[in-house]
């Protein structure tokens, strides 16, 4: 066991709090690495902003610069194939994990700044990124707006329906041995000098732990006990979803005003809003407006398509967009697995592993330096 022996009988090895896609992935992990795993969620594993998203798993269209985070985001993109096929054996789940790319579109003039910016650092950084011509845009996609001027192409992107992959992960982590506590809230982290202890839920009752792991998503800076401020902060995302039938695209496509990600089954989501208005949720007319003008700014012959959804989620943002992960550096049994603001679909499999891995002991496979919580 990576934390020295329990310090009461009754102590677990792990407490993940938060039963999003992170803490299932770490819980997964944990668990099938032969530790024993309590996940205590206040509602329902998956339902928040795991469940909000739009699952895209995109890193040229999230990435503004080569670097750290461009590395970890591709590196997710290339172990996803591996991680769906072992979740479909853990689980028999299938995740709809399904990729023609994305085309990244420029509508107007002063869309093209921002596209030639993405494609000169990105060709600079070998990042197989290529440019289309309006007609060969328009040839992969004929739905496009006759107004595309030209548009980038991102082959290797891939997209998965993530409100099946949050249910298959809890799935995957109750299978391999980890406990779910549902509908319990976490008040407080228990500390015993330069160790936690476990954690204290809202009724009183407390949990002894060799290891906590904060994975809250966007409520996991919000718990009392914790070391230092953990700045992980909501940041609304509004979506809409139409009915099309045949589906109008194949690729997603992604532009400065918004993006469309079609699902096998003919719905076409129409995301997102970035709306800094702490932890309300409405789904208001402007937001639906906005990505509504978008989508048919896009493709002009959705006017007709069927609305078939609105709904909205939560985003776990930081100050710099970059998640947090690792070890707290005084307390070294609390790790945090949070803050993957736009991008915890694409990251929730790595961050298993790597959380995982430094459960048991083990390197992580990743440097975490710069997802550190020191770099606040
Ligand atoms: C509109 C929108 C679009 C997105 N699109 C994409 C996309 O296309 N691709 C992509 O990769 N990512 C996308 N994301 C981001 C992604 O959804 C998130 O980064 C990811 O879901 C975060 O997962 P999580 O498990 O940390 O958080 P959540 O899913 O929010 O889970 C956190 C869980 O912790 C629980 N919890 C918190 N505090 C406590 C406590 N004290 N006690 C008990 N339980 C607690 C909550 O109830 C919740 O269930 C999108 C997000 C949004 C909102």
């Amino acid at each position: 066991m990576a934390f020295g022996g329990r310090t009461g009988g009754a102590a677990v090895d792990v407490v993940v709090v938060g039963g999003g896609v992170i803490g299932c992935a770490v819980a997964r992990k944990a668990a099938l690495g032969g530790l024993s795993v309590v996940v205590v969620e206040r509602g329902r594993p998956g339902a928040e902003a795991s469940s909000a998203a739009a699952g895209m798993l995109s890193p040229l269209a999230e990435a503004n610069e080569p670097g750290a985070f461009l590395d970890l985001l591709l590196r997710a993109r290339a172990e996803y194939p591996d991680f769906v096929d072992a979740l479909r054996s853990e689980t028999g789940a299938d995740v709809a994990y399904s990729g023609a790319g994305t085309l990244y579109v420029a509508l107007r003039e002063e869309d093209e700044a921002e596209l030639e910016e993405r494609l000169h650092w990105q060709s600079a950084a070998g990042l197989g990124v290529e440019r289309l011509t309006a007609d060969e845009a328009r040839a992969l996609e004929p739905a496009l707006s006759p107004h595309v001027r030209w548009a980038l192409r991102f082959a290797g992107d891939h997209q998965v329906d993530n409100r099946r992959l949050a249910l298959a992960l809890w799935s995957a982590a109750a299978r391999a041995g980890a406990e779910f506590r549902l509908g319990c809230d976490v008040a407080s982290v228990l500390r015993e000098g330069d160790r936690v202890a476990g954690v204290e839920l809202a009724g009183g009752e407390r949990i002894a732990a060799e290891a906590v792991v904060l994975a809250g998503g966007c409520w996991a800076g919000r718990l009392s006990g914790l070391p230092r401020p953990l700045p992980v902060e909501p940041v609304m995302g509004q979506l809409v979803s139409v009915e099309t039938l045949p589906p109008t695209f194949r690729h997603v496509v992604d532009s400065p005003r918004c993006y469309l990600v079609p699902r096998a089954d003919g719905r076409l989501i129409v995301g997102a809003t970035a709306e800094r208005v702490g932890y309300r949720r409405a789904v208001t007319p402007a937001g639906v407006m906005r990505l509504l003008a978008g989508a048919l700014e896009i493709a002009p012959s959705l006017a007709d398509a069927p609305l078939a959804e609105t709904w909205s989620g939560l985003r776990p943002g930081t100050p710099d967009g970059l998640p947090i992960l690792g070890r707290d550096p005084d307390l070294s049994n609390l790790l945090y697995a949070t803050g993957h603001f736009r991008n915890g679909i694409l990251l929730a499999p790595i961050t298993g592993e790597i959380v995982g891995a430094l459960l048991l002991g083990e390197d992580a496979a990743v440097d975490l330096a710069p997802f550190a919580i020191d770099r606040f």
